[in-house]
């Protein structure tokens, strides 16, 4: 067979970037073969260097809710580029973004924009261990916040324990504060709070864990998690750095009615260009410099076009109808899905919440993923891997690995939709 573009360039890359990438994922590793090296995007597609054409469901992992190169957002990107990309000092577009996103999602009262979601999540916790003055954090295994030496931590054989560095580089004195459990089991939660009552700053949690497939809350883990945070005085953070905007316009915490303490975004607040923010209530966010004593800084923090992207983005997600539709043919997809999937008796577990989406093959039918062991217990990633090759080969693009969401966009239409169900269905009945 003859070398592609995106082979040639792969192996080049290789010599040049560790692994040939710039974030792991993007390799393929998990699933095999060569990524492909994308040239462009326009509306729900992505071609790559050897001119083909794929329907995308990855959308930059998130942040592109309209879909690549909107016209709106090109435009108000290149009238903003004309003005200077960079101050170094305060703009008025900082202040219109950071007001869209504290009437928008319920709990926020102050908001503080960094570059990346690690920034956001590696922040919120020094935010949380200033306001408290306690040290040690309680996260869920599966749960990704970046890659902040104390969050690359996961819990060892589902044993809610003390935290071991998850990857080497990390000194076990940077994790020795991070506590994990497992996800969507509350009693886990409170046994950690119970044997250090008086310790433990905040609980940080993805509101769907979505790093590790896409596992739904149980009904009332989340508040449940709050009522422990109550109990005993620490911080409720939740991690909306992907769910912001994109289980709801208030994010997953006005879907589930949830009033956490610090919030944190990044993603669709970017419109694709590099934002992550953490945000919260007024009396934690002034301990925040220069208000109060926490330091936290950044050279291109709040930097225009990154601020100008995430209006034009979150402002056309507003207008009426906008996100319910795209709501409307997530659900389409997944119920295709999940229906294709049960007429080739084939074991799937699918679900969404509002314009995100990620579904399991199972090794056995009568499994059920609830946390991060269930998902390596049950998911049949060599499975996923064939159905990923297969689908990209028709010219859909889903995420290269088994343990990623899915998203759409405004430029998803029916059509699309419908196409991605009937080529899912072909498969699933060879399957
Ligand atoms: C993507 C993600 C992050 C990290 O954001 P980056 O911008 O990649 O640093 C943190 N938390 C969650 C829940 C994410 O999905």
């Amino acid at each position: 067979m003859e070398t592609t573009k995106s082979e040639k360039l792969f192996d080049e890359a290789q010599g040049l970037i560790p692994g040939g990438v710039d974030s792991p994922v993007r390799a393929f590793r998990s699933v095999g073969g060569t990524p492909r090296f994308i040239a462009r995007g326009q509306g729900a597609a992505v071609w790559d260097v050897d001119g083909n054409r794929y329907l995308d469901y990855v959308l930059s992992w998130g942040p592109l809710i309209l879909g690549h190169a909107h016209p709106v957002v090109v435009s108000a990107l290149s009238a903003a580029a004309q003005q200077g990309t960079s101050y170094g000092a305060p703009t008025a577009l900082e202040n219109e973004l950071a007001r869209l996103v504290i009437d928008t999602v319920p709990s926020i009262e102050m908001i503080r924009f960094v570059n990346s979601g690690t920034e956001a999540t590696m922040s919120a916790l020094r935010l949380a261990r200033a306001y408290t003055g306690r040290s040690k954090i309680i996260k869920f295994a599966g749960c990704y916040h970046g890659h902040a030496d104390m969050l690359l931590v996961q819990a060892g054989s589902g044993v809610a324990t003390l935290g071991l560095p998850d990857s080497p580089g990390v000194p076990a004195a940077t994790t020795a504060d991070t506590l994990t459990a497992p996800f969507n089991d509350i009693e886990a939660a409170r046994r950690l709070f119970e044997t250090y009552p008086d310790q433990i700053a905040a609980v940080i949690v993805e509101p769907i864990a979505a790093n590790m497939g896409f596992v739904l809350p149980k009904d009332g883990y989340l508040a449940g998690l709050h009522d422990l945070c109550r109990e005993f005085g620490a911080l409720f953070i939740l991690d909306e750095v992907m769910t912001g905007f994109r289980v709801s316009p208030g994010g997953a915490q006005a879907y589930w009615d949830l009033d956490p303490d610090i919030t944190c975004l990044g993603k669709v607040i970017g419109g694709g260009l590099p934002v992550g923010a953490y945000a919260g209530k007024k009396a934690i966010m002034e301990t925040v410099a220069p208000a109060g004593p926490m330091y936290q800084a950044g050279t291109l923090s709040g930097n225009p076009l990154a601020m100008t992207a995430g209006l034009a983005t979150i402002r056309s997600l507003l207008e009426p109808g906008v996100f319910d539709g795209i709501a409307a043919r997530t659900a389409d997809l997944v119920e295709g899905i999940k229906a294709a999937a049960i007429s080739a008796r084939l074991p799937l577990q699918a679900n969404y919440a509002g314009t995100m989406f990620g579904f399991y093959f199972l090794r056995e039918q009568a499994s059920k993923i609830v946390d991060y062991g269930s998902a390596k217990e049950f998911a049949d990633t060599e499975r996923y891997g064939r159905f990923f090759h297969a689908m990209l080969e028709r010219g859909f693009y889903f995420a290269p690995s088994q343990f990623e969401a899915g998203f759409l966009s405004i430029a998803h239409n029916d059509s699309d939709v419908a196409m991605t169900v009937q080529a899912a269905g072909e498969l699933f009945a060879k399957m």
